[in-house]
């Protein structure tokens, strides 16, 4: 465990890490681009140490992975024991014991009591691509509807499923058929104002269904019930059960992609769990096991067990040392109740932030649930024209200054934090004390 303090001991980036990233650019495609190029040798807790010996505030979790912090004892212990046992047979061929834990685990923590099953895969596009899978051999029915705004992933089918262009799908098009989208019901933004948003929008998105795509042609509406790298939009009370109980009037199948905000990030297991919604297919992946790539589908087991034996599968999914860290880090979540420890967090981020928002016009909006808050910055609170100018402005500020933060948004205007969930209540206010010294410089 390296100690919990921000030390900076260069400029950011440091020149070992400027050497490095000059190889980087020698030897790395140049679309795989770094956001905040330190070169990181070690990490624990909300401490990321860099190769020149700086050590950062982590708000970010890699995206929302290492939620249970990296240095976990639990996953380390569980990782070592299983790689000296062994790395891998391919479940699909011999198969072992902790791909079934983690599969019982996922069916008792996932939404709804019904009777479930799970499958495992290596990343959320893929768990994402496979639940479509399911729910068109499952429903004998082609079309899937997702959002505005929404995002999952960067396959071929997940990036049609991708709203935003650049960068994710620019050029790399055609994309897959019988894909639609619909409006999100985004209450800052929606038209009608934010109080009519849950009526109108489900309104909007069954209409445009109905009149475009037609109830009896479609397999699935995906969902993420807080939408991640489209800009932490939280759909109002009430939204999403009525599309839930709208999916199951007519067959359609409800997707949750609870690729980010799964696994306690939200405060709760999962972010269904806030308004009692049980989808009938479940994605999860990034803060399922601890930074060891795991994914999973999980849904009711007559759509599941739909699909004929050899139907799913892959080389790698389920590796038994991602299964023995997912196993390890769902322990750590219910030894150490960290929805309980996301929810204290949030109300930490979110008094915070509110305090910046009194001080500035150009926080538009503070919002987002437990451990996954987010601050939407605008160029003025009457025309909330998104102000992307300034968060990258102040994004750099705050890595200058040894805070990891993350940006998103369709219009790239919105901070995103995403600590992880084992971060000091005294780092937490440390980094919200050095965004407010990185927005103070970037408004002038
Ligand atoms: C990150 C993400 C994905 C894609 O996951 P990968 O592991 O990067 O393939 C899909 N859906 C959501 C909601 C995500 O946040």
């Amino acid at each position: 465990m390296i100690e919990q303090k921000r030390i900076l001991a260069t400029s950011i980036p440091g020149p070992a890490s400027q050497a490095l990233q000059q190889r980087k650019v020698s030897a790395v495609a140049a679309g795989v681009s770094t956001g905040l190029p330190v070169y990181v040798t070690e990490a624990s807790g909300g401490i990321l140490r860099d190769a020149d010996g700086n050590q950062l505030i982590d708000f970010g979790s890699g995206i929302a992975v290492t939620t249970v912090g990296n240095g976990n004892q639990r996953i380390i212990d569980a990782v070592t024991k299983q790689i000296t046992a062994f790395t891998h047979t391919c479940f699909m061929v011999t198969p072992y014991d902790s791909y079934v834990q983690v599969c019982e685990k996922l069916n008792e923590l996932t939404p709804g009591d019904h009777e479930k099953r799970s499958a495992l895969f290596n990343s959320g596009a893929e768990a994402v691509e496979n639940a479509v899978k399911i729910a068109r051999h499952a429903t004998g029915r082609q079309a899937v509807v997702a959002f505005d705004h929404g995002y999952h992933g960067r396959t071929n089918l997940t990036m049609g499923l991708t709203a935003k262009n650049m960068p994710y799908k620019h050029g790399f098009g055609p994309f897959a058929s019988e894909l639609y989208r619909v409006p999100m019901a985004y209450p800052y933004r929606w038209p009608g104002g934010a109080e009519h948003c849950a009526e109108q929008a489900l309104r909007t998105v069954t209409d445009q269904i109905h009149a475009q795509v037609g109830e009896s042609n479609t397999a699935a509406v995906i969902i993420e019930p807080i939408q991640g790298e489209g800009g932490f939009i939280v759909p109002p009370e009430g939204f999403l059960p009525g599309l839930a109980d709208w999916c199951r009037e007519h067959g359609i199948l409800l997707i949750a992609d609870e690729v980010q905000s799964g696994f306690c990030r939200t405060g709760d297991w999962f972010a269904c769990d806030h308004e009692g919604v049980v989808p009938d297919l479940i994605t999860a992946a990034k803060g399922i096991a601890g930074g060891m790539p795991l994914a999973a589908v999980t849904g009711r087991a007559e759509l599941m067990d739909a699909v004929h034996p050899g139907g799913l599968g892959g080389t790698y999914g389920g590796n038994p040392v991602a299964c023995a860290a997912a196993l390890a880090a769902i322990e750590s979540m219910e030894a150490d109740n960290l929805a309980a420890r996301a929810r204290e967090i949030g109300d930490i981020l979110t008094d915070r932030l509110g305090r910046l928002a009194e001080k500035y016009d150009e926080v538009g909006e503070v919002r987002g649930r437990g451990a996954m808050i987010a601050m939407e910055l605008v160029t003025d609170a009457g025309s909330k024209e998104p102000a992307a100018a300034l968060t990258s402005a102040v994004n750099k500020g705050c890595h200058e200054r040894g805070l990891v933060t993350l940006t998103c948004g369709t219009y790239g205007n919105v901070f995103r934090f995403l600590p992880p969930l084992s971060i000091s209540d005294d780092l937490l206010h440390e980094g919200m004390d050095v965004l407010e010294e990185s927005f103070t410089a970037a408004v002038g």
